[in-house]
């Protein structure tokens, strides 16, 4: 294989570089224009940016009829200040590569310098640095863009860094991979009145008290059982910073998760119903609101049993692991393509994801590259070099 060690030593550099400048979802117009000059060295066939918003393709062309291939990665950091202290530290106060997106970025750096050199023998392979994955818009953005529709991938494939898995060891299933989420936001609405006469307002105490324990109850199953339904109440608030004042408004706002989209939306009308019925009950105006919705992600078996071939032959220990409960907007790539997303391991001693001094471990650039490069090879072939 051409991987070379200046090929790990560049994208070990341009993942530091990466690291000390995040731009956290929708934002990631510099990220974007580092990673498009990076790759435009390696001379692809073709280079799109500003794709679903900023994010970039690059295109390695065999110029023969055969699959398109498409590798992952994501541009966006978290409004997460690190408190981590590597010379390469973050220098955006209040943000930072708390993903490891950086790594996988770097990773496919290693791609675009491996085929850049050596075409396939067939078909395509399409390199996608896509933006704001962490609020679930990215992909839907990055899928609706008619320049995707050109590109019309038969595989995606995609990475995460997984803390907790030792370090280069592989977690992989078929079917659910990720579950679905959203965030539900829900308002009442009642009228506020003097403290001292609560009788003449409608305050949305009563409902409150009764919708925190009641929605989470809906909670059942597990990522075991392929059944787990997960309510979680994540921020709550009630009138204004008074005394004077008896609350007239209040927000809650729930997180749903599900192992399916069927579920999910049944799940989204039980608790809808509850809310209405509570509301009505305590004489509340109540309104939904949703944000950062997920699909679940599901792992096609061919693209997973390619996924394993390539493993084997790279020597890389990999198992099937459960679903996870977070969530991933990778899951969109399934419903145009056979899709599969692995984890690999960072290191059972590692911080986890979002902890404020999370670092991707650069040991896993050439493991990540390695698995990807011998998954296009085995899709499509090496040009014989004469
Ligand atoms: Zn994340
Ligand atoms: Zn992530």
């Amino acid at each position: 294989m051409s991987l070379t060690n200046h090929d790990i030593i560049e994208a070990t550099v341009f993942r530091r570089r990466l690291h000390a400048m995040p731009e956290i979802s929708g934002e990631e117009s510099e990220t974007a224009e580092a990673v498009a000059a990076c790759v435009a060295e390696t001379k692809p066939d073709r280079l799109i940016t500003g794709l679903g918003g900023t994010g970039v393709a690059v295109i390695y062309d065999s110029g023969a009829p055969g699959p398109t291939v498409l590798f992952r990665a994501e541009l966006d950091a978290l409004p997460i200040e690190e408190t981590g202290v590597p010379a390469y530290r973050s220098t955006i106060p209040g943000k930072g590569h708390m993903c490891g997106h950086d790594g996988h970025m770097a990773i496919l750096t290693v791609l675009a310098r491996h085929f850049g050199r050596e075409r396939p023998a067939l078909g395509k392979v399409v390199l996608l640095f896509q933006p704001a994955e962490e609020t679930g818009a990215g992909a839907a953005a990055v899928i609706a863009d008619p320049l995707f529709a050109e590109l019309a991938p038969d595989y995606c494939f995609s990475l995460h860094n997984f803390p907790s898995l030792p370090l280069g060891h592989v977690w992989l299933k078929e079917g659910t991979a990720n579950c679905a989420s959203r965030g539900l936001k829900i308002t009442l609405t009642g009228r506020t009145a003097h403290a001292s006469m609560p009788e003449t307002g409608i305050s949305p105490m009563p409902a409150m008290a009764m919708l925190m324990p009641a929605l989470t109850a809906l909670s059942q199953g597990s990522i075991i059982g392929d059944d787990l339904i997960l309510l979680t109440v994540t921020h709550a608030v009630i009138g204004e910073p008074a005394f004077g004042i008896a609350p007239g408004r209040a927000e809650l706002w729930v997180t749903l998760r599900t192992m399916t989209d069927d579920t999910m939306q049944a799940l989204v009308e039980r608790a809808e119903a509850m809310v209405s019925r509570v509301a009505g009950e305590c004489g509340l105006g109540h309104a939904f609101e949703y944000h950062d919705v997920f699909q679940h992600s599901r792992n096609d078996a061919e693209a997973v049993a390619i996924l394993r071939a390539a493993m084997d032959a790279e020597g890389i220990v990999h198992e099937t692991g459960e679903a996870l409960r977070a969530s991933e907007d990778f899951g969109r790539f399934g419903a145009v393509s056979r899709s599969a997303m692995f984890f690999l391991g960072a290191g059972e001693t590692t911080p986890a994801l979002h902890n404020p001094n999370y670092d991707f471990p650069d040991d896993l650039i050439p493991i990540g590259a390695r698995i990807f490069i011998r998954t296009a090879r085995d899709l499509l072939g090496r040009r014989n070099q004469s």
